[in-house]
């Protein structure tokens, strides 16, 4: 095929992931990225039904394509992700114009199914669950069309096993499963090779990673300790040479292990930051989510996580006005949230998403004013402790690795830190995304710091364009 195409991605980090190799799947049927709408043959909708009016998106972007599609013969549009996985037929039935329709886990069938409603008309191909087959279960065993060239995501487990109230992951992931411990730090030695120097270990629940693996080995007669392969996980990535940075996302708080606290200390290469979702400080909310964990214990392993690891940076995520939070479990959650002192966090107001168990507490929802109201309080006291923590950094010299130029300023850099804080700074000459500098941090904002440039302290290792390549 010599066609072009184009990958629109909504939603989160997976879905990014799984967009890569959506694109590393056509360009190894022949295809190659298009510069915009116009010049594409085919335009996949990689979808998400997380973000609020999800769907109403995807058929408001659905209509336009149709016109899209009329405008020249031969055009194909593909629908992926986790609203196909969930809404399956539906998405033919009101936009019958689509030619394939795929869900979370035939990924790796996208160019397949392409080819094949060429012939047959469209197609809806949705699995209920992962088949056991690495290229189907592990987006990353799949050929990837890498976004950013010095960095990248490695998929170590797939799917969740929990039930957390508001999440429709479980339902459109399916059940947790783990990629093969060697086959992960195989796909990152070749990753090194490539000059990547930065990759993020990428799951639902990354820090339970390992659990089924060690619970299959038991069933099978090995005497498999059920450890915390996870820790284990991170110290064999980050030792391997040429990568600098080892960051994963994302954990949970439940499972967070003294093993995990312990290998982010010890190894060198692994980043001092840590996302560590709150959801809610109050615990009959963190009940009523089924998130297995109370505000104290919460707090007391942060407290354990900032003991052991030096410097380290927390972010987390905070829902606002779940189903029968009342003001005093709100006000619990502005004492945690205060307490915890946080370096970053994304604040959510409570919205229901179909398919969800807290889709069906209408009876408990809070008034969307009084949720407003909550959450503008909550900001206040977030955007405080954040700027506490930027602060703290003023006056000290930080390693950067380079994005690129900022958006708003062409004489301005923009580096990230170990402590995933972006930094800009002005810079004369032009410096290669990828390279590592030491930057001395000058003044602080809220959501960013600004700097000026002392070294350069490595150029970028990566290939300009990387192949096509099978991990
Ligand atoms: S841990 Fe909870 S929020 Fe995270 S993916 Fe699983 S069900 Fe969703």
């Amino acid at each position: 095929m010599t066609g072009k195409y184009v990958v629109r991605t909504h939603g989160c980090q997976m879905n990014e992931h799984d967009s890569e190799r959506i694109a590393g799947l056509l360009e190894a049927d022949g295809y190659t990225r298009a510069a915009n709408d116009d010049e594409a043959d085919v335009i996949v909708v990689n979808t998400c039904c997380i973000r609020e009016n999800a769907d109403m998106r995807l058929y408001g972007q659905l209509g336009w394509l149709k016109t899209w599609k009329g405008e020249a013969p031969g055009r194909q549009i593909v629908v992926s992700g986790c609203l196909s996985q969930k809404d399956k037929d539906v998405v033919l039935q009101k936009a019958g114009w689509v030619d394939v329709v795929m869900g979370t886990h035939n990924v790796h069938r996208a160019a397949e199914l392409l080819r094949e409603s060429r012939s047959t008309g469209p197609i809806v191909e949705i699995l209920d669950e992962a088949v056991v087959d690495d290229h189907a279960m592990f987006p990353s065993a799949l050929p990837a069309r890498r976004e950013t060239t010095y960095n990248a995501w490695v998929t170590i487990q797939i799917g969740c096993d929990n039930s957390c109230a508001f999440c429709i992951v479980p339902a459109v992931r399916g059940r947790e499963l783990s990629r093969p411990f060697a086959e992960i730090v195989d796909e990152v030695r070749v990753l090194a090779s490539q000059g990547i120097t930065e990759v993020t270990l990428l799951g639902q629940n990354v820090n339970s990673y390992g659990r089924d693996l060690a619970v299959d080995l038991r069933r099978a007669g090995a005497d498999a300790k059920l450890r915390p392969m996870f820790a284990e996980l991170l110290e064999s990535v980050g030792s391997i040479e040429g990568i600098r940075r080892v960051r994963f996302t994302s954990p949970h708080p439940k499972d967070m292990r003294p093993e995990t606290f312990a290998a982010m200390a010890s190894t060198p290469s692994v980043c001092e930051h840590l996302h560590y979702p709150l959801q809610s400080g109050s615990d009959s909310v963190l009940a009523a989510m089924h998130r297995g964990y109370t505000a104290e214990r919460y707090l007391e392993r942060l407290i354990e996580a900032r003991r052991v690891i030096p410097d380290l940076a927390v972010t987390t995520d905070i829902i606002v006005g779940f189903p029968g939070e009342t003001e005093a479990d709100f006000e619990r959650t502005m004492e945690v949230a205060a307490e915890a002192c946080f370096d970053s966090a994304y604040e959510f107001e409570f919205s229901p998403r179909p398919g969800t168990e807290a889709a069906d507490m209408n009876d408990r929802f809070v008034d969307p004013k009084i949720v407003n109201d909550r959450f503008e309080r909550l900001r206040v006291v977030l955007e405080h402790s954040a700027a506490i923590k930027h602060e703290e950094r003023v006056g000290r010299v930080e390693e950067v690795v380079i994005e690129g130029v900022s958006k708003r300023n062409e004489g301005v850099l923009t580096g990230r830190t170990r402590q995933n804080k972006l930094l800009h700074f002005p810079s004369a000459e032009p410096i290669r995304v990828g390279s590592y500098a030491n930057v001395l941090v000058t003044s602080a904002a809220r959501h960013f710091l600004r700097g000026e440039l002392r070294e350069v302290t490595a150029a970028p290792t990566h290939k300009v364009r990387l192949a096509v390549a099978s991990a």
